[in-house]
């Protein structure tokens, strides 16, 4: 029998060759819209701390306040009864989001995988977006239902989808999300939410590059703590019952630990600062908006503008040349994104300046120029 070791090497091998390995690097410390790694300063456009709010100074004040209650939660939610911080974040979430109701997980990943898997089962339909995350999928598969996905924002693409397969099932989900996480455009939710009801359809809209509330209510809404709100978890948003079922069969929320008292903590003052300064979300989405049209790219519709290589091996060099040049603007390569497709994602942080935010764009300016 080959060593595991031998087994692992020749897959590393083989991902080197494509231009897939990934790498860990440490950051040493993050503050303001800096994050300082391997001894360089660099402006930070890689986080998706969009409105600046795990840097803020209210926000880690109720997380140190939080932490002085214990720094673990000891047991999963259901076995020695939860922190108390739990019930305000969820009603504030509930209400936030125009929901009855809603459920906090320990990461957007749990959320959704956790929630999919709970809600659908084996002889359920599951229409997905091409482009949603891979915890929306990962979710649809581990529920036992078809899944089968329809070609990007296609309303029409999935209404066929539907006319073909929907009758064949019992339940039918239609999910999409409300910003695309490496396109930075948004999901036509109206158009969706009407097709779910034509079909008989549940309509699920993972929001968590999402700036604000929607505009629409789906059946159910699920999110995450750990972006816009800048702490770590995730939730669903949605009636009594169906928060109440989950609570009795979400595997991620029955068998693994609750969330710290000092996460709790941070992501309910991080909410109250969303509520209180909407400003900043309309701030970030206009910096996102500037540096698209100074690079003639089209409009994002929150805080991520995609800039296309194409070039796997490109993507990383300019990656390289921007960090050299001061800033930190991830490369996004397949499989994370079609093959053929990599690209920079820039992600705008509300403490970005629009000075910075033009000096970005003069320096992607002259990679373009120069390739
Ligand atoms: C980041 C992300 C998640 C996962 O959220 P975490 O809180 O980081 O686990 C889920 N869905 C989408 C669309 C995301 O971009």
């Amino acid at each position: 029998m080959p060593a595991l070791t031998d087994h692992c090497t020749e897959q590393l091998a083989r991902a080197s060759a494509e231009g897939r390995v990934r790498r860990l690097r440490a950051v040493e410390r993050q503050e303001g819209a800096y994050l300082w790694r391997e001894g360089r300063k660099l402006l930070n456009f890689a986080g998706n701390d969009y409105l600046g709010l795990s840097q803020d100074a209210r926000v880690i004040a109720a997380a140190v306040q939080g932490a002085a209650l214990g720094a673990g939660a000891g047991s999963s939610r259901l076995i020695s009864g939860e922190c108390a911080g739990y019930a305000p974040l969820e009603q504030a979430l509930a209400a936030y989001h125009g929901q009855a109701a809603a459920l906090v997980f320990s990461s957007g990943y749990a959320a959704n995988l956790g929630t999919i898997a709970a809600l659908a089962g084996e002889g359920d339909l599951i229409l997905a977006d091409k482009l949603v995350h891979a915890c929306m999928i990962d979710g649809a598969r581990l529920s036992g239902a078809t899944l089968k996905r329809f070609a990007h924002n296609d309303i029409a693409h999935a209404e066929a989808l539907l006319h073909q397969h929907r009758a064949l099932h019992r339940h039918c989900f239609l999910l999409t999300e409300a910003i695309f996480s490496m396109d930075g455009d948004a999901a036509p939710l109206m158009e969706m939410q009407a097709l779910a009801e034509r079909h008989a359809a549940w309509f699920v809209v993972d929001a968590a590059h999402a700036l604000a509330p929607l505009a629409v209510q789906p059946d159910v809404l699920i999110g995450t703590l750990s972006k816009s709100l800048g702490a770590v978890g995730g939730f669903v948003a949605a009636p009594r019952a169906v928060i109440d079922w989950l609570i009795s069969s979400a595997r991620p929320l029955l068998f693994s630990t609750a969330l710290p008292p000092s996460v709790l903590a941070s992501a309910y003052a991080a909410l109250r600062v969303a509520e209180a300064e909407p400003q900043r979300a309309r701030d970030v989405h206009a910096r996102a908006q500037r540096l698209a049209e100074k690079l003639a790219l089209p409009a994002p519709a929150a805080a991520i503008l995609p800039v296309p290589v194409g070039e796997n091996t490109r993507a990383m060099r300019w990656s390289e040349a921007l960090e050299v040049q001061g800033f930190a603007v991830p490369a996004i390569r397949p499989p994370t994104v079609p093959p053929g497709t990599a690209r920079l994602r820039v992600s705008m942080n509300a403490r970005h300046t629009e000075a910075e935010v033009d000096a970005l764009a003069e320096a992607m300016r002259a990679l373009r120029g120069a390739a």
